[in-house]
C-alpha cells in the first residue's frame, strides 16, 4: 500500500489532546479496601436491589427515555416540578449534557481547580475553553477569582461543594454574594455530589438559590450517598427552559430502566440511606480527630472523603504505603491524596498507614 491509502481517520484536535480520566486503581487480591472513588461501602439499599430484580424481567424492552416516573419522584422529593428535572447516566452525564447543550467553541466554562477531574475533560471535549481558578490558602473556592475571570465569553461557571477532592463547602452567603455579581446569562452549576455527607448549613441551601436565581442549575448524583454508581443515574434542576433543552441533549435511553427503578426505591428508602450516611459522618469526625492527634493538619471535609495536601514526595509515598497495605486511595499529583470514608475496619486500616507517615 502506498502511504496516502494507508493514513487512519484522525481525532479531533480537542480530542487528541483530553487528559486522560484516571479512575482509582481496581487492584486484585483480597482484602482490599476500595477508597478511591468516594463510592458507598455499603451494600446496595435492599430497596433498590429488589427493584433492579424486578425490573430484569423488561431488559429486551428500552427504557422509559422521558423518565417520566423518576424525573416526578425527584421532583417531589425536592418540591420542584418534573419540567425543572433533568436525569442522565451519572452527574458526569448530565455535565456532559448541560456543557455541551450551553457551549459554543471557544466559549468559557470557570471552576475551581483542584476539583471534579471531569471538568476540564467536558469542557475541552465540547471544543470549548477551560478557565482554572486556583483553590484558595483553606482548600475552598475563591469566589472572588472566579468572579473577576468572568469575560464575554463566560458560558458556564461549576462551583464544587463540598468541593471534590478537598471535601471544603461553599457557604450559601458567599455563593449568594457570588450570584449577585455574575451575569445572568451565565449558567451557575452547583454540584453537590456529596451533599447528604455534608453538616447541616455548612453549604448552600441550594434550592433557595435556584429559586431566587433562575440561572443556578443543581446538580446531585444517586452514585454516593444512594449507593448506586455501578448504575449511572444522576440529574439537574434548572429553569424548565433549560432542563427542557437538557432533556433534548441527552443520548435517547441514556438511564436504564434498572437505574430509574433503582433511583426511585432510593429516595422512597431515604431514611435507610440518611443512617448509614450518619454513620459515615461520625467515622470521618473519629478519622479527622485521631489524624490530628497523629499531627496531621487537615480542613474539616464535608464529603466522605479526606483530604491530604502533599508535596510530590510524600503523595507518593503514601501511596506506595496504601498500595502495600491493599488500601486502594487517589494520588493527585502535585496537590495531595484522597481517601474515601467507610467502614471502622478499613478505616482504622488508614489510620495506621497515616500513623507511619505523620509529622
Ligand atoms: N461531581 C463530583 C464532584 C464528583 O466527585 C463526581 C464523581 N466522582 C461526579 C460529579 C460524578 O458522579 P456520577 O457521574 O457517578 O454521578
Amino acid at each position: 500500500l502506498t502511504a496516502p491509502d494507508t493514513a487512519l481517520p484522525t481525532l479531533r484536535g480537542a480530542v487528541a489532546g483530553l487528559p486522560p480520566y484516571v479512575p482509582g486503581r481496581r487492584s486484585a487480591g483480597t482484602d482490599i479496601a476500595a477508597l478511591a472513588s468516594n463510592e458507598s461501602h455499603y451494600e446496595p439499599l435492599p430497596a433498590a436491589a429488589a427493584a433492579v430484580a424486578a425490573a430484569a424481567g423488561t431488559m429486551n424492552r428500552y427504557p422509559d427515555s422521558a423518565a417520566v416516573e423518576l424525573r416526578e419522584r425527584i421532583a417531589r422529593h425536592l418540591g420542584v416540578t418534573a419540567g425543572e428535572v433533568a436525569v442522565g447516566p451519572g452527574s458526569v452525564g448530565v455535565l456532559q449534557q448541560i456543557i455541551t447543550g450551553l457551549c459554543d467553541a471557544g466559549d468559557e466554562v470557570i471552576f475551581a481547580w483542584r476539583s471534579f477531574e471531569a471538568y476540564p475533560i467536558l469542557v475541552e471535549l465540547a471544543g470549548a475553553q477551560p478557565v482554572r481558578i486556583p483553590l484558595d490558602g483553606a482548600e475552598g473556592h475563591d469566589l472572588d477569582a472566579m468572579a473577576a475571570a468572568v469575560t464575554a465569553r463566560t458560558k458556564v461557571i461549576l462551583l464544587c461543594t463540598p468541593n471534590n477532592p478537598t471535601g471544603v463547602p461553599i457557604s450559601h452567603d458567599r455563593i449568594e454574594a457570588f450570584l449577585r455579581s455574575v451575569r445572568s446569562d451565565i449558567l451557575v452549576v452547583i454540584d453537590e455530589a456529596y451533599v447528604e455527607y455534608a453538616e447541616a448549613g455548612s453549604g448552600p441551601d441550594s434550592l433557595a438559590l435556584y429559586r431566587q436565581y433562575p440561572n443556578v442549575c443543581i446538580l446531585r448524583t444517586f452514585s454516593k450517598a444512594y449507593g448506586l454508581a455501578g448504575l449511572r443515574v444522576g440529574y439537574a434542576v434548572a429553569a424548565p427552559d433549560i432542563a427542557e433543552g437538557l432533556r433534548r441533549t441527552a443520548l435517547p435511553f441514556s438511564v436504564s430502566a434498572l437505574a430509574q427503578k433503582a433511583a426511585i426505591a432510593s429516595l422512597d428508602a431515604g431514611d435507610e440511606m440518611e443512617a448509614r450516611v450518619a454513620a459515615v459522618k461520625q467515622e470521618r469526625t473519629r478519622m479527622a480527630a485521631q489524624l490530628e492527634a497523629q499531627g496531621w493538619n487537615l480542613q474539616a471535609s464535608q464529603g466522605n472523603f479526606l483530604w491530604i495536601r502533599t508535596d510530590d514526595s510524600l503523595q507518593a509515598r503514601l501511596v506506595d504505603a496504601f498500595d502495600r497495605a491493599g488500601i486502594m486511595v487517589r494520588g493527585y499529583q502535585g496537590d495531595g491524596v484522597r481517601i474515601t470514608v467507610a467502614g471502622p475496619a478499613s478505616n482504622d486500616r488508614v489510620l495506621r498507614v497515616l500513623e507511619a507517615h505523620a509529622a
